[in-house]
């Protein structure tokens, strides 16, 4: 049976990695794009700019579409919407266990909309739901232990949020950041995981940053929402240059990204 609003493995992050889950996205339109209501209150100019958005499938007019009309019958009839979606979840059970695998969810692909007060994730307790914010509060509950137990909470670093960044690295929570050039190994002292291996967030160690390179629009931000890597030919032995992370917020020109 197929799924009328939930993409399932449907892009190249989910269907990797091999963890044992089938993924369902849910794929809106975010940041009041094409004249909608705006389904991320806390985007910054520069992750609107450089929004998942734009990336991989979700360039193709044709996919954006299909994401206005799911956000149209989101906000037309909200009811219906969250029966639709719930009809999915299960069909998503379905095939995750005729495949062997385990369901997750993630119900903000690219929107940042309290799914979670309008559906109980716990009536759904072998799914792993998910979903990466930028609302700080959502995140500090999550790493509090506050939410539903199957709702696992990355809160997303933009270029005017490090210090909620920080809040939540402290409260054991972990916090997903864009990199422009190859993953530094640190960030601000904090450990970098690769995010680009798989999307099953909820399996990664906490009280790290979760490293993403830049995709689509979002190799052109200068907004400071992309974290530019220095390169710097520092030693002459076995590695031929160390990534220095930078002090969040600072800016560094292309030409010297590329020294
Ligand atoms: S909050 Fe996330 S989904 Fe919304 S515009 Fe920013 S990057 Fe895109």
């Amino acid at each position: 049976m197929k799924t009328n609003l939930l993409s399932i493995n449907s892009d190249a992050k989910t269907s990797k990695g091999n963890t044992g889950y089938l993924t369902g996205i849910l794929y809106l339109t975010p940041a009041g794009q094409a004249g909608l209501k705006n389904l991320c209150p806390r985007a910054s100019d520069g992750c609107k700019a450089a929004c998942l958005y734009t990336a991989g499938r979700g360039k193709f007019s044709k996919v954006q579409q299909a994401r206005i009309k799911k956000t149209k019958y989101l906000f037309e009839d909200r009811e219906s919407f969250i029966d639709v979606l719930k009809s999915d979840i299960r069909i998503l059970i379905r095939q995750a266990k005729e495949k062997g695998l385990k369901p997750a969810v993630r119900l903000n692909g690219t929107s940042d909309y309290p799914f979670h007060r309008l559906i109980d994730f716990e009536a759904f307790k072998n799914v792993q739901f998910y979903d990466y914010t930028k609302i700080v509060q959502k995140a500090l509950d999550h790493a509090n232990g506050k939410l539903s137990k199957n709702y696992y909470i990355v809160f997303s670093r933009s270029e005017n949020n490090w210090k909620e960044c920080i809040k939540v690295l402290k409260a054991g929570g972990n916090v997903a950041a864009v990199f422009k050039n190859e993953l530094p190994m640190t960030y601000n002292r904090f450990p970098v995981l690769d995010g680009d291996q798989n999307d099953s967030r909820f399996l990664d160690e906490q009280g790290c940053i979760i490293g993403l390179k830049a995709k689509g629009d979002a190799k052109k931000d200068k907004s400071g929402f992309v974290i530019w890597q220095l390169k710097l030919n520092f030693t002459a032995q076995a590695k031929p240059y160390k990534l220095y992370p930078l002090n969040d917020g600072i800016l560094i020109p292309p030409y010297i990204a590329t020294v």
